[in-house]
């Protein structure tokens, strides 16, 4: 116990750090050309905020989520998805007083209490945006076309864009019993969840992945048959800022968010590269879930995207990461006295923005220069007694192999000309 993780949580440890970094910074790249700004919000929300802005019915909230009570007795929920908090944030600071959109991205870890399996964990990060405000359809296409930017500027190719309308309260009722009256005859041969949902919360029949389940959801009544008028323009507006975009979607029926306050617009970014987890991105507009959760009638959209799932494409495409950060000095001292006096000069040639390092305890200068090598530093600065007494160091180059002595007073400056010297 002691010396194990719990169950599908993971270390990110050094070596795949890097990786991390640059899908983060493209992440926050992309956000900025589309005018979009961070939001920070807690991991811990009241659970009552996820029973409401998830839905009681969802997976999510019915068997998923890390509940407790704290010391003050309340009960609290570790964030499963970042959407509730947005909003909440949105409507507690009174966002929607000022001039709309509000366009929010938020990057950080969600916890589901899952079975873990490749790229399924129970704590995972995601990148999300949300926009408030806007109804316009041009900003569903403004937002999936960010979302596709994004994969596309890590270096993922071959998504699949899949795109559907669940329609809204004025017309998705008519199509719900449709639905039912669909599939109360072929009850017997639906699986136990879905026999469940049957009456609960029957579009989410449609993304059974169950294959009995899927082969009726082929043949059950489609949702675009049963749309509002304004539902329909609205998704063949979405549909003609997307062509103008360039972006190539798939309608696909049977993709649905089965909670009552999304609307309209629902989709989701494939990769089939790397399994049956293969969504790596998915949203959808929630017109009415900012009023659900005690703001006024506002509209959103948004996405998250699952960085695990991401990291495991990329890693597919490029093999394993590294952990070179570069080092341009490994001071190697020779003595106790020497050693003190390169503390010294490492912490004024790392304030001149040097990434130094050095040796330790005293260990002979083959060990040191071996440990120089191994973290592929470009100089070592090589200072002995007999050297100190002098005031010289050793400067060699650990590229071309010459080496010469520089008096310890003109460090900084070799330094500062070196530096120059490459460019960097
Ligand atoms: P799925 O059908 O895969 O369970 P979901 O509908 O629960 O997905 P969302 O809540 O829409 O997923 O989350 C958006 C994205 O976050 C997913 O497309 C996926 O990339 C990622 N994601 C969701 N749950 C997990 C998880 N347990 N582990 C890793 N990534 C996840
Ligand atoms: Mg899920």
């Amino acid at each position: 116990m002691l010396t194990q993780r719990p169950r599908g949580m993971h270390d990110i440890l050094p070596q795949e750090a890097s990786l991390w970094h640059e899908i983060e910074e493209a992440a926050r790249r992309i956000c900025a050309r589309y005018g979009f700004s961070e939001v920070r919000t807690p991991i811990l929300e009241h659970t009552e905020l996820f029973q409401r802005g998830v839905g009681e019915n969802t997976d999510i909230v019915e068997k998923e989520m890390y509940t407790f009570n704290d010391r003050g007795g309340r009960s609290m929920t570790l964030r499963p998805e970042g959407t509730a908090g947005a909003v909440r944030a949105y409507v507690e600071h009174k966002f929607y007083g000022g001039p709309q959109p509000i366009k929010w991205f938020y990057l950080g870890p969600m916890f589901r209490y899952e079975r873990p399996q490749a790229g399924r964990q129970r704590q995972f990060h995601q990148f999300g945006v949300e926009v408030f405000g806007v109804a316009d359809p041009a900003v569903d296409a403004e937002v999936i076309a960010l979302g596709l930017d994004f994969l596309e500027d890590i270096g993922l190719e071959g998504l699949r864009l899949e795109l559907n309308s669940v329609g809204c309260p004025q017309c998705r009722p008519m199509y719900r019993e449709r639905l039912q009256a669909y599939y109360r005859p072929l009850r017997e041969q639906l699986c136990e969840d879905c026999r469940d949902r049957l009456e609960r919360n029957p579009l989410r029949l449609l993304d059974c992945k169950r294959e009995t389940c899927k082969a009726l959801a082929e043949r059950a009544p489609r949702i675009e048959e049963a749309l509002c008028e304004e539902c329909r323009a609205h998704d063949e507006g979405v549909h003609r800022h997307l062509e103008a975009a360039g972006i190539a979607y798939e309608i696909n029926p049977r993709l649905v968010r089965g909670l009552d306050y999304y609307t309209r617009t629902a989709f989701e970014v494939v990769e089939d590269g790397i399994g049956a987890q293969g969504t790596v991105l998915g949203g959808g507009r929630y017109n009415g879930l900012v009023e659900e959760l005690g703001g006024p009638s506002v509209p959103g959209i948004g996405f998250a995207a699952g960085l695990e799932r991401l990291i495991l494409a990329l890693e597919q495409r490029r093999g394993e990461g590294t952990s070179e950060t570069g080092v341009d000095v490994f001071g190697i001292a020779l003595g106790d006295e020497a050693s003190v006096e390169l503390t010294g000069w490492l912490r004024r040639l790392r304030a001149l923005g040097c990434r130094a390092e050095r040796g330790f305890e005293g260990k002979s200068l083959k060990a040191q220069l071996k440990a120089a090598d191994r973290l592929g530093a470009r100089w070592a600065l090589i200072l002995g007694e007999e050297e100190r007494r002098r005031g010289v160091v050793m400067v060699k180059d650990l590229a071309g192999g010459e080496q010469r002595e520089l008096p310890v007073l003109e460090v900084e400056s070799w330094w500062k000309e070196t530096e120059h010297g490459t460019g960097r």
